[in-house]
């Protein structure tokens, strides 16, 4: 069984997420308003785009799905390592503009079943965590640094310690993001995975004179090293690059849109 529907809504297409005790959604590119190159469906401020289109792509996103945008919580992602517990206090920052969005932060948690986690991504990948035990979600933005850097395990870390979620009983689903089919590095790059924490070195691969390397796998290796249970551990398998109806950095030569997780407890 597949982990997502994928649901068309107006002119908007979205993949709607099975996943224990959170509602978790991911928008593609269909639908929106923005011009080339963030055609059309950008909901990222930080592009270059318009801000107004932005804007109004969020609120007929969010319309078209069925939530608030005044929920929502956005962060400034900047491929570091650090987590943020956010409340219903931080309702509505960053959802309508860049500057109070919570800054240099990677992963946001919320045990507030009032607050809608937001991560934006083109290629990186989005880590969905929850723990229906204890109401608790997160949301990672793990490109290859984050990934080296474990941040997905350290944000089951956090968890653990601010709600005392046990590891064992959490859900994690790897949403859309550049596949091993799509993403071949350098040689700097592939060594940092093959001498990287222990089990990356299956995640890269040499190919002729170059490497492939596997995101997905990095990260499902972070979430079992974490103590997350294989079976509880999902791959949604869709690549950005070759997926058809995302924006993808290395696909789109790094000037492109941005598609958006969404998050929270049920
Ligand atoms: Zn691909």
């Amino acid at each position: 069984m597949d982990c997502f529907q994928l649901i068309r809504e107006k002119d908007m297409e979205y993949l709607k997420f099975v996943l224990p005790g959170a509602w978790a959604v991911f928008s593609t590119r269909q639908g929106g308003t923005s011009r080339p190159p963030f055609d059309t469906l950008n909901l990222a401020f930080h592009v270059g785009d318009e801000q107004e289109s932005v804007a109004a792509n969020r609120e007929a996103f969010a319309a078209a799905v069925g939530f608030s945008l005044d929920r929502v919580v956005c962060a400034n992602q900047v491929h570091g390592t650090n987590i943020q517990v956010v409340t219903q206090e931080d309702c509505g920052r960053g959802a309508f503009r860049l500057e109070d969005a919570v800054p240099e932060t990677d992963a946001l948690i919320t045990a507030d079943k009032g607050v809608i986690l937001a991560g934006f991504f083109a290629d990186c990948v989005p880590i969905y965590i929850s723990d229906p035990v204890k109401g608790a979600v997160a949301l990672v933005h793990a490109g290859w640094k984050g990934t080296v850097k474990e941040i997905a395990g350290k944000t089951v870390g956090r968890m653990s310690g601010e709600f005392s979620c046990s590891p064992a009983d959490c859900y994690a689903l790897i949403g859309p993001s550049i596949g091993p089919c799509c993403y071949t590095v350098g040689k700097e790059v592939a060594a940092k995975f093959e001498f990287g924490p222990e089990g990356f070195d299956k995640a890269v691969k040499k190919q002729e004179d170059k490497w492939i390397l596997d995101l997905w796998a990095a990260n499902r290796n972070v979430l079992l090293s974490s103590g997350l249970l294989p079976e509880r551990i999902q791959l949604s398998g869709v690549c950005t690059r070759c997926g058809g109806k995302f924006f993808s950095y290395r696909g789109d030569g790094g000037c492109t849109g941005r598609m958006a997780a969404f998050i929270k407890p049920l």
